[in-house]
């Protein structure tokens, strides 16, 4: 007999994402369909807009969410700021600045990937050097919060690189959005972009992103229109903008999702919220250190949403989740790319961020590990 409805096992999710939901984002997900066209589903995107600025420290007027998870938003900033021929840097410390090099290449670009040992934040002076060497470059392009070592790299640097070398620069801050301090304009990144699923504590399905002036001039004096139509930024912004022209069919349920996450995030304060993080991630990381563990990622750029633990010599890495999984109810991620076997990453994102589960899950791997 096939399955004809489906109840989920309770699950503490504490991997990479996605983070457990608050109930306030499910309910609203339940909420009667409204027209994508529909003016009272229009304020909901209005609300959507002007909270997305406040969360992401920016008055940049384009600034939207496409649908689709976290590379939706990738995808969108790479296909729309890239035309064949430019020159892009992506700083690479992990899986996911890898990601948005390959992105760069299948638009054309002429791409210097500048590489950091994984577990380090991107090198700046290495970059700044590459930057430099290659000349003319358009758009360069770091990831905030890298999600495959739990590392941060710090933004300043190569806002002043890209403003001295005038390029543009992409930040990802799927993972950092929600949870630490992300200031578009004060950082000055022309084109950043997130997801829903990390410490904005919403089901994956949308993207937020935004552009600065200077990338929004950038994307409407492209010579070649950008080689995806679904998320073209000129077609997106027109129905996000006054104009509401049709482009897409909304996914309803997820914007309200993301609203009724924003509305969360401002309620609890963006201070309040950066502090929680890291108060909990610290606890966590103390935690694991004084079981014996070594932590992954360079001290000093340790993230507090997203902790990398190498796994100990002789223990089975599938083996410790699966029963952290089936005997607690807890789930953490494995390692990716390199990483894949050597760490664990755990999670302490939105609403995970609690200081109940950081003391859930070390006593669970404390058993699991004595
Ligand atoms: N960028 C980073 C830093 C991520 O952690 C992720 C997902 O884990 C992505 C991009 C891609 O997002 P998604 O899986 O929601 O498409």
């Amino acid at each position: 007999m096939p399955m004809t409805t489906f109840t989920p096992p309770t699950r503490i999710l504490m991997g990479p994402g996605p983070s457990g939901a608050h109930p306030r984002v499910l309910a609203a997900m339940t909420r009667p369909l409204l027209g994508h066209l529909d003016p009272d589903f229009l304020r909901v995107m209005d609300g959507c807009r002007a909270m997305l600025r406040e969360v992401l420290q920016t008055e940049n007027e384009v600034t939207i969410a496409t649908p689709g998870t976290g590379t939706s938003g990738m995808e969108a900033a790479v296909m729309n700021l890239v035309e064949p021929g430019d020159r892009v840097v992506v700083g690479i410390c992990g899986y996911f600045g890898e990601r948005i090099a390959q992105m760069a290449e299948r638009a054309g670009g002429e791409v210097t990937r500048v590489q950091s040992p994984w577990g380090q934040p991107v090198d700046a002076a290495v970059v700044e050097a590459a930057v430099r060497a290659a000349g003319g470059v358009k758009l360069l392009a770091i990831v905030h919060a890298e999600t495959s070592t739990g590392a941060e790299t710090p933004v300043e640097p190569f806002a002043r690189i890209a403003r001295e070398h005038g390029a543009l620069l992409l930040v990802d801050c799927v993972t950092s959005l929600g949870g630490m301090p992300v200031r578009v304009d004060a950082w000055g990144a022309d084109a950043v972009y997130s997801g829903t699923q990390k410490c904005l504590s919403a089901p994956p399905g949308v993207a937020p992103l935004t552009l600065s002036p200077r990338a929004w001039d950038a994307v409407r004096r492209r010579e070649t229109p950008c080689n995806t139509w679904y998320l073209d930024l000129q077609l997106l912004e027109a129905y996000w903008d006054e104009r509401r022209v049709y482009h897409h069919t909304a996914p309803i349920s997820m914007v309200y999702a993301l609203h009724e996450a924003l509305s969360l995030v401002l309620e609890e304060g963006l201070e309040t919220r950066w502090a929680r993080h890291e108060r909990n991630g610290r606890a966590l990381q103390a935690g694991l250190e004084a079981m014996g563990l070594t932590l992954h990622a360079q001290a000093g750029y340790r993230l507090p949403v997203l902790t990398t633990v190498r796994i100990p010599e002789g223990v089975e890495d599938t083996a410790v989740r699966g029963a952290l999984l089936h005997r607690h109810g807890i789930e953490i991620g494995g390692g990716l790319g390199e990483l894949k076997g050597r760490v664990w990453r755990i999670g302490l994102m939105g609403e995970s961020s609690t200081p109940g589960n950081v003391l859930l899950l070390l006593n669970a791997l404390g058993k699991l590990l004595r």
